[in-house]
Parts: structure tokens; C-alpha cells; sequence
């Protein structure tokens, strides 16, 4: 029996109509969770009604990037209530059930319990759920997709070589559990020095755009590398949710995601 038996949200997505999508990485590090906000925050604006799970248990930062760290979700029929975030976008993450910082190290059967919960909450009138997966491509990665069933899932990657390969990986992992992937998003992709204006390519260019061309699979956009990007993160400010222009890359890929 595999360890996250217990995740039966494919039947309770069904149920409500939900549509899920999955966000993954072949690796950490990349911007699978700072994807993962904006774009459901891109897609709020446009009027969908997003909700956001963040299913990287071990190493959530959903609370962080959406500012509600420490706000505790409540339950109601036993079931969870998603915490608000400022930005139209509930959002349930084990970093709003464990103290911040502490480290998690739950078995599998446990890890699996609370991903349950996360999912099989009150999501109410939610029509997307957007999922920030664990990053990487092994087992527990497998089951949770097989078990939770998303309609789609958005790789992203940046565009050096290494992260290339695990991405390509990652892709393998979706045809695996029967998952279509909707498209590759290249982030950190290109870097204007806000001092010279000097265009650079620290981790090259072109690169996730020319891997999902061999993959044949859509390219969703790039995001560049931008300092601003970060900072809002680490406040609880997220990009998309600015009218600056720091948003379009975000908006614009929701866009496609959305057509
Ligand atoms: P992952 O979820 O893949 O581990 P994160 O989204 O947590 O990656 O991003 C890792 C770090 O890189 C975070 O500090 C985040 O703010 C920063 N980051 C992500 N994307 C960008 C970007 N386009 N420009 C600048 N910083 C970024």
C-alpha cells in the first residue's frame, strides 16, 4: 500500500466541480511557490475564483509570499476553512498549521493525512485550485498526482541545462500519472541591472522555450529575474498584484493558462 492512500481528493474535486492544476519543478529553488501565488492571483484579477493549496509540506512558503503567516485556519464540520489572503485567494499550507520555521518531519501516512485535509476542505465557491507540488519527481510526488487527479500542470524551470533535465523529468513524471502538461514557464529568465541597465543571462536564455519546443509542449512566457520580484515575495507583497509592470509576465501567462 502506498503511502498517500489516504488522499481521496480526486473523488471531492470531482464532486465540487473543481478544477485542479497542478505547478511542479524537476528541482527546488527554481519558483514553483512564487508561480504558484502570482499566477493565481493574475487569474483572481481576471475574475476567476481561485483557491491555493500549497502542498509542499515540507517546505511551505505560500504563508510568507501571500502575507497571512500565522493566521490559523479554523474548522467547521470538521473540516478545514482556507485562510483569506489580502489578494483574493484562499489559501490552505501546512506552514498555517505548524509554528513557522519548525521543521517537518512527518512520515508518509501522516504527511498524507494532512495533505487530506488541505484539499478536502471548504473550498467554496472555488472553481480552480491551483497546487504547489513538492518539488522533484519521485515517489511521493507520483501518488499525490494519481491520487488527487489534476486536470493540468504548468512545469516550470530556468533555463540552464541542469534545471532543463529535471524538468524534462518532471514531464515524464506527469505523463506517468496521466496528467497533461498545459505548458513550461521559464523563470529567472534574463536580468536588466537596475543601476546600468545592462542586459545579462546569468543562467541563459531561451533555453525552457527551446526544451518545450523539443517536448512538444506548449511555452506559457518567461518571467525575468527581477529583484522586485523577490522582495515582494519575502514581504507578503506579491508582484501580480501590482499595477506595475512587474505583474505582466504574471498576467500574461494566466492569460494563456486561461484562453
Ligand atoms: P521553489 O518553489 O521552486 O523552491 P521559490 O518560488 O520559493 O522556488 O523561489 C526561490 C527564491 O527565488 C525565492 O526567494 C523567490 O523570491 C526567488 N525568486 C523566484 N522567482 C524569482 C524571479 N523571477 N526574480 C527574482 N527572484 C525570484
Amino acid at each position: 500500500r502506498d503511502d498517500v492512500d489516504e488522499v481521496r481528493v480526486a473523488m471531492t474535486a470531482e464532486r465540487k466541480g473543481l478544477t485542479i492544476i497542478a505547478i511542479g519543478s524537476g528541482k527546488g529553488g527554481v519558483g514553483k511557490s512564487t508561480l504558484t501565488a502570482n499566477l493565481a492571483i493574475a487569474l483572481s484579477r481576471k475574475g476567476r475564483k481561485v483557491g491555493l493549496v500549497d502542498a509542499d509540506i515540507y517546505g511551505p512558503s505560500q504563508p510568507v509570499i501571500l502575507g497571512n503567516q500565522g493566521e490559523k485556519p479554523v474548522a467547521h464540520d470538521e473540516k478545514l476553512v482556507p485562510v483569506a489572503s489580502r489578494f483574493g485567494v484562499p489559501v490552505l499550507s501546512m506552514g498555517h498549521l505548524v509554528e513557522p520555521g519548525r521543521a517537518i518531519a512527518w512520515r508518509g501516512p501522516m504527511a498524507a493525512g494532512a495533505l487530506t485535509q488541505l484539499f478536502e476542505a471548504h473550498w467554496g465557491d472555488a472553481e480552480v485550485l491551483l497546487v504547489d507540488l513538492p518539488p522533484g519527481t519521485g515517489d511521493v510526488q507520483l501518488t499525490m498526482l494519481q491520487k488527487f487527479k489534476p486536470a493540468g500542470a504548468v512545469i516550470v524551470s530556468t533555463p540552464q541545462d541542469l534545471a532543463l533535465i529535471d524538468a524534462a523529468r518532471a514531464g515524464q513524471l506527469f505523463d506517468q500519472a496521466g496528467v497533461p502538461v498545459i505548458g513550461l514557464v521559464e523563470n529567472m529568465s534574463g536580468y536588466a541591472c537596475p543601476h546600468c541597465g545592462e542586459h545579462s543571462d546569468p543562467f541563459g536564455q531561451g533555453g525552457v522555450e527551446q526544451a518545450a519546443g523539443r517536448l512538444e509542449l506548449p511555452f506559457l512566457g518567461r518571467i525575468p529575474l527581477d529583484l522586485a520580484i523577490r522582495q515582494g515575495s519575502d514581504r507578503g507583497d506579491p508582484p501580480a498584484a501590482s499595477d506595475e509592470a512587474v505583474a505582466r509576465p504574471f498576467i500574461d501567462i494566466a492569460d494563456r493558462l486561461d484562453a
